[in-house]
């Protein structure tokens, strides 16, 4: 068999990947017919993605694919590959905020030369609903020119108005303080069970009075809904078992309804079934791109189960209390009980809104706090993205530009992957479940606010290097040898302290919860084993390393961390969380980010990658009886996008 091409393209900062799904063939027909169904209520749900990022990211995009469909002018010119380049950026980030910075990106050609393109398209169907065609080009090249139009998706600085700041489309005419008073009446009695209020509406002011656009089936984004419960429905006749039946049937009632207590109960459904063949998320899931971590963006993954993986992360599950009762946390703030930590390996078999083309490497739903203590929370890391990010990197040399020892290189070669596999099981499978909140304190959304993020990605982080070198991995068969933990230790100081600066334009700070918290672990580390030098700074040729010298006090110190950070999310100390955040987490020293961006362009590695989904057919009889469903692994970004933009079209461009 040929090998499976991961590498498809690149261009400007991002890598195009594909994923495998291996023994998608064995599958049983039922599961595989569940799968598609399951694919099409993914796909269903990409424009919503897209409108709440920017409310208009869909015209933007309908305009674009428009002239990359008809422009009859030139199509070798260099104004071209701008404009070819800027689109697919917006593919990638589904919208014109750059994915992880947030910032808006710009193309590359003079405005006049954009306005040339538009002129010499066909855009009629947009003149029809837009005004004439020069007011119509006016309007779209103020939006993708002027930078103070729409500058920013997503705002969290200290002191502004992050609400107003931001361009996301979760408020309109709304300020900070108003959604905050607005929900703050919600939950007076300070049910720790109520719904997360606001989770799947839009906030607007109309005339003086503060209204909520709820995201159902009669409301807001009600096609793409309609259409998602459609093929949810189909789902249901083929699925995995009668838990999984009963889930589904919640989602549906959710997605009808927009009731959030409905939306509980679907979660506690899910997790019921705790270790399907076939798996799914689809919903309104993460509240990061939400300056007040109250609105989630819509996302899918489809999956099904890596047995393997889930062998390995079975064994840190069965082992769950073992870990937390050997957790250097203070005692009341461990869990007595650590109480159904599920955990898996999957393969995704389509990835969509939020979770694409850019995706986790690891799930752990769901979110609510009240549920996850009560009944435990599904954990999995995604094998199949790991592995393609693995396959891409072995020969890419940028361990070896950062590492600083021939040692730490053939370490890193022949246990990074294992060592970041097990990371992620730590992380996802003990990490996120483990600790408590003290009695009477309410949820880190409430209290830690902007910081909640940053503040539980460092935990569960901790929590995973903690135990990352102890012995017990070994024992328990996860580890051949104490050295794969080291492994982790290299790659993390390394990812904290230098790599993950390339994701970083130069003069910008630290921006994303889980890159401010990898810095916040390895620069307060550096910091605090300074005296007795158990990170050293070296330079060669003019080249910064961090080099570990002591693994066991490294150990050490991320365990006292890990307590300080475990006791801020329990007592809800904000100023605590800030002080940290603020002080590690998030400024960047100009001059190494600087030497670690020419360090890295000489690779001439894309710092983001995101994937190409793979492509389910049914082949039906004459009855419409579905009687195969192939898969096939297409190459051609651009043509997936287009694909999806033109059969998932759910909502108008208004
Ligand atoms: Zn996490």
């Amino acid at each position: 068999m040929e090998p499976f091409k991961v590498l498809t393209e690149q261009f400007a900062d991002i890598r195009i990947l594909r994923y495998h799904v291996p023994g998608f063939e064995n599958l049983p027909l039922k599961s595989r017919e569940l799968l598609y169904y399951l694919h099409e209520a993914a796909l269903w749900g990409r424009d919503i993605t897209y409108d709440q990022n920017y409310k208009n990211n869909l015209l933007i995009r309908h305009t674009l694919e428009n002239i990359y469909l008809t422009y009859s002018g030139d199509r070798t010119n260099v104004n071209w590959q701008h404009f070819v380049v800027y689109l697919k950026r917006v593919w990638f980030s589904n919208g014109i905020h750059h994915h992880y910075s947030m910032d808006k990106f710009f193309p590359e050609m003079p405005s006049e030369d954009f306005r040339e393109l538009m002129r010499n398209s066909n855009l009629s169907a947009f003149a029809a609903e837009n005004g004439k065609t020069d007011d119509f080009i006016n309007k779209i090249t103020t939006l993708l020119y002027n930078p103070d139009v729409a500058a920013k998706r997503l705002v969290q600085d200290d002191g502004v108005d992050m609400v107003a700041a931001s361009a996301n489309n979760f408020y309109e005419n709304v300020t900070q303080k108003e959604a905050e008073d607005f929900y703050n009446t919600m939950n007076q009695a300070n049910d720790p069970q109520a719904p997360q209020y606001g989770l799947n509406s839009k906030l607007i002011k109309k005339d003086g009075e503060l209204h909520e656009l709820v995201w159902e089936k009669n409301g807001m984004y009600g096609n793409a809904i309609s259409n998602i419960i459609y093929w949810l429905k189909k789902a249901l006749a083929v699925a995995d078992n009668e838990k999984q039946k009963a889930a589904l049937e919640k989602l549906i009632e959710f997605y009808t309804t927009g009731d959030l207590k409905t939306f509980d109960d679907y979660s506690i459904a899910w997790l019921q079934d705790a270790d399907p063949l076939v798996d799914v998320v689809n919903g309104f899931i993460e509240v990061y791109g939400d300056a007040l971590g109250r609105k989630a963006t819509w996302e899918s993954v489809v999956s099904v189960r890596d047995e393997e993986a889930t062998r390995r992360a079975a064994t840190v599950s069965a082992n769950a209390q073992w870990f937390e009762d050997h957790s250097p946390v203070q005692p009341e703030y461990k869990k007595e009980k650590v109480q159904g930590v599920s955990a898996r390996g999957i393969n995704a078999v389509v990835l969509a809104g939020d979770c694409s083309p850019s995706t986790p490497i690891g799930i752990n739903l769901p979110n609510a706090d009240w549920i996850r203590s009560r009944y435990g929370s599904k954990s999995v890391t995604i094998s199949n993205i790991i592995a393609a990010y693995d396959e891409a990197s072995k020969e890419s040399g940028a361990i070896e530009a950062f590492a600083w020892s021939e040692q730490e290189i053939a370490l890193a070669k022949k246990y990074g992957n294992l060592a970041g596999n097990l990371h992620v099981d730590l992380h996802e499978i003990v990490g996120h479940g483990s600790g408590r909140i003290k009695e009477g304190v309410a949820n880190p959304g409430d209290t830690l606010k902007n910081y909640a993020s940053t503040i539980e990605e460092a935990r569960a982080d901790l929590f995973a290097l903690y135990f990352a070198t102890d012995p017990k991995l070994v024992e328990l068969g996860l580890m051949p040898e104490k050295i794969v933990g080291e492994a982790e230790y290299n790659s993390y100081i390394r990812g904290g302290l230098l790599t993950q600066l390339v994701r970083v334009a130069p003069g910008k700070n630290l921006e994303e919860s889980h890159m401010r918290n990898r810095q916040l672990i390895a620069l307060w580390a550096y910091e605090h084993g300074k005296s007795d030098n158990v990170i050293e700074c070296k330079v060669r040729d003019g080249k910064t390393f961090f080099v570990i010298n002591d693994y066991k006090k490294l150990r050490a110190l991320f365990g006292k961390l890990l307590r300080e950070v475990q006791r801020i999310k329990s007592e809800g100390d904000y100023q605590a969380a800030r002080h940290l955040i603020e002080n590690y987490g998030v400024k960047v020293d100009a001059g190494l980010h600087q030497e670690v961006l020419e360090r890295w362009k000489t690779l001439g590695i894309a710092p983001f990658s995101g994937f190409i989904n793979p492509q389910l057919e049914p082949i039906a009889d004459a009855r419409g009886k579905i009687t195969a469903v192939r898969i096939s692994y297409p190459d051609d970004f651009a043509q997936q996008m287009l694909h999806y933009s033109h059969h998932y079209a759910a909502l108008g461009v208004k």
